[in-house]
């Protein structure tokens, strides 16, 4: 790819509300100031006394006020995502219900129509050597899909707003191991959620409410700005706005704030915006007690690593701010010593696994032996890595039933049965997710 790699420069960012700001569309000079207030005592009548001289000089008051250094901040107004219901109408699926229904749900059709295989694009397949598709669907403990990219399916599939995640569990039944009990989708790109003129006409996060709420197998969802798309966004005070609006929303399902961090391979968003970006995401997860999700992709000699832990670190450890923020690290693929800098760093983490560990090799498979087994959860980072021991069930994409696929490679490397992984990985979702 010819991207434009980001420069590694030691320049701090500047959001746009910290800058020299000369246009004053942020802030205008304070109208009343406390000496203008404690004014209103000048002329008093004190044991009959007429005219007592005023308490203060008004003539000063006037130079204070003229050279007064406070500012304020006009009051924002919010713009609400088009499309987003009152949080009152209805009551958010309660997840506990959701379990009970499963089997059934998951057992809707035995007809597996590929109606969109014609119109998918094509997506790589991640080899899984020995493992077939018997012994995905022999797997019989309950799983979440962690992470998944459910309007990304949507565009790859071509299909329309109503074909989403109960379709899909119909259409591609098999690629549902019968115990599937939920997914996590994550929305990480502003243009999805954020009514601002620069997104279409066309734009409507009703469609996200929509399928949210379409089937209760859609156990929450995140919302945030994947390092990507950093450099459109993270100036963009109606994106933080809006996620003001939506983190504590009922509606919105969120459970999380991002997938959000730092990418240093093949990204196009210069590094000091990524820092800004992922900063600010943190500590939205923080003021709403969300889940972080973070993303963090070295490049060729640039290594992304540091600089997320440098960050937590930094965020982690601020006076007031609370050290056991839940975080996933998504789509892990670095080497235990790494894995232990993060663990170190952020004592409630857990890694997440994609069916990317069939690729694994040497230092890869030596994390997945060395971490421990309460920091494990599974994910598919669906359309994304297509286990092939599916691929015949599947759409050419993939879709977030598989991520049970990838137990089964964990169970191999830690040399434990596969069982012990699922109920492992049930857990710490749970956990990390509140849910
Ligand atoms: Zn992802």
């Amino acid at each position: 790819m010819n991207q434009t790699q980001p420069k590694l420069g030691n320049g701090s960012y500047i959001p746009p509300n910290k800058r020299n700001n000369s246009e004053g569309s942020e802030v205008s000079p304070q109208k009343k100031t406390a000496v203008e207030i404690t004014s209103g005592v000048g002329r008093i009548d004190i044991g009959g006394r007429k005219n007592v001289e005023p308490v203060v000089d008004m003539k000063k008051i006037k130079e204070n006020k003229q050279k007064s250094p406070f500012v304020k901040l006009q009051p924002r107004v919010l713009t609400e995502p088009k499309g987003l219901p009152n949080e009152n109408e209805e009551k958010p699926t309660v997840s506990q219900e959701i379990r009970r229904q499963i089997p059934e749900n998951s057992r809707n059709s035995r007809n597996i129509r590929d109606n969109y295989s014609n119109s998918a694009s094509s997506m790589k397949n991640t080899k899984t050597g020995e493992f077939s598709l018997k012994d995905f669907s022999e797997i019989s403990h309950p799983y979440i899909d962690s992470h998944c990219h459910v309007d990304m399916i949507y565009n790859r599939l071509k299909c329309s707003f109503d074909d989403g995640l109960s379709k899909w569990m119909s259409n591609y039944q098999q690629s549902f191991n019968q115990y599937f009990i939920g997914c996590i989708p994550n929305f990480i790109e502003p243009h999805l959620f954020v009514n601002t003129k620069l997104t279409k006409d066309d734009y409507d996060m009703s469609w996200i409410i929509k399928e949210l709420e379409s089937n209760p197998l859609y156990l929450g969802a995140t919302y945030g700005c994947h390092p990507h798309q950093v450099k459109s966004w993270a100036d963009q005070e109606v994106f933080w706005d809006t996620l003001e609006i939506l983190l504590p929303h009922k509606r919105s399902k969120c459970i999380a704030v991002g997938e959000c961090g730092i990418d240093l391979n093949k990204c196009d968003s210069p590094l000091d915006q990524q820092r800004y970006a992922f900063r600010r995401q943190i500590q939205l997860a923080f003021k709403y007690d969300k889940a972080l999700v973070i993303h963090c992709r070295s490049g060729p000699n640039r290594d992304a690593e540091s600089e997320c832990l440098q960050i937590l670190e930094e965020e982690l450890n601020r006076p007031g701010q609370h050290r056991y923020l839940r975080i996933h690290r998504h789509c892990y693929t670095e080497n235990w010593e790494n894995a232990k800098k993060w663990i170190e760093t952020c004592p409630n983490i857990v890694f997440g696994y994609t069916p990317a560990v069939f690729n694994f090799t040497g230092r890869q498979l030596d994390a997945i032996r060395n971490i421990p087994m309460d920091r494990i959860i599974l994910e598919t980072d669906a359309p994304y890595f297509v286990p092939s021991m599916c691929k015949d069930v599947l759409p050419r994409i993939n879709l977030p039933g598989t991520a049970a696929t990838v137990a089964l490679q964990i169970a191999k490397y830690k040399n434990i049965p596969v069982d012990e992984v699922m109920r492992h990985a049930l857990l710490n979702t749970r956990r990390i997710y509140s849910l």
